[in-house]
């Protein structure tokens, strides 16, 4: 079975976003960008399908700058097979990217595809859904549990207020969240050999899609800061602060 991951290239979500100063979005010059952290676990799933024999084949894509091969390298130094890049300048909307991949799916005829469940800058938790919808394939999003079966997949996923166990038959779009598994850290050697493996580069053209916009972003502004909390000597004074300072109880 071949398993194929997308993989986006993001800020690192250790860094403090910081918005432009007229308001048209995040500033991302001199950024560490990684790759979306949702996206790690998903190559690890596929990785660990590999090692336990049950796939044969991983391959990465991505669809981005060219910077974009760094993600690529990740994906690949953490146990992926192979790689292809998307070079696109610029955003690109999750629809744009579904059409895309919907593309390289039927290039590449692989069983499964496993997501991130959302991509960390734009939140937008819709490639996935949007893919499955293109291809008329089962999907099961924000899984974190994954047993692959001969023609067929149980998921566990997270829902509001527990967890949710599904079938769904082969091939498959699946999102990995957080609870799936720990994506591991790619080892020196592994780094080392994933610059020879290979890695090769397309456009959007090669798949008749265009990245035209259309969403028009109006204005990105800063969370409101929160003001800071204050200790209270017990119930009583509690309570007399909700009531008279609050006006909550
Ligand atoms: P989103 O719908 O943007 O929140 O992204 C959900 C998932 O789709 C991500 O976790 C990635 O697995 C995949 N994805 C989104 N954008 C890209 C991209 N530009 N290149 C590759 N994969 C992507």
């Amino acid at each position: 079975m071949k398993v194929l991951v997308p993989v986006k290239r993001v800020v690192d979500y250790n860094v403090k976003i910081r918005v432009k100063a007229d308001g048209s979005g995040a500033d991302l010059a001199n950024v560490k960008m990684s790759m979306n952290p949702f996206d790690e676990i998903a190559v690890e799933e596929a990785v660990r399908l590999k090692e336990n024999g049950q796939a044969d084949e991983v391959v990465a894509v991505s669809i981005g700058p060219v910077q974009a091969q760094e993600t690529l390298r990740t994906a690949l130094a953490m146990g992926a097979d192979r790689a292809i890049l998307i070079t696109v300048d610029g955003p690109v909307e999750p629809l744009s990217v579904a059409k895309i991949l919907a593309g390289v799916v039927k290039d590449e005829q692989p069983e499964l595809v496993i997501l991130g469940k959302q991509a960390i800058d734009d939140d937008a938790n819709q490639t996935g859904q949007m893919l499955s919808a293109l291809l008329d394939w089962s999907q099961a999003t924000f899984a974190s549990k994954l047993e692959l079966g001969s023609d067929s997949a149980k998921v566990t996923r997270e829902v509001d207020g527990g967890l949710q166990a599904i079938n769904i038959s082969l091939p498959a779009i699946v999102t990995a969240d957080l609870r799936l598994n720990e994506p591991r850290y790619a080892s020196l050697p592994n780094i080392m050999k994933a610059k020879k493996k290979p890695l090769e580069t397309k456009t959007p053209d090669d798949f008749g899609v265009t990245v035209a916009s259309r969403l028009r972003v109006i204005r990105v502004e800063e969370p409101a800061v929160r003001q800071a909390g204050v200790k209270v000597a017990n119930v009583a004074e509690l309570t007399e602060k909700l009531k008279n300072e609050a006006g909550v109880i």
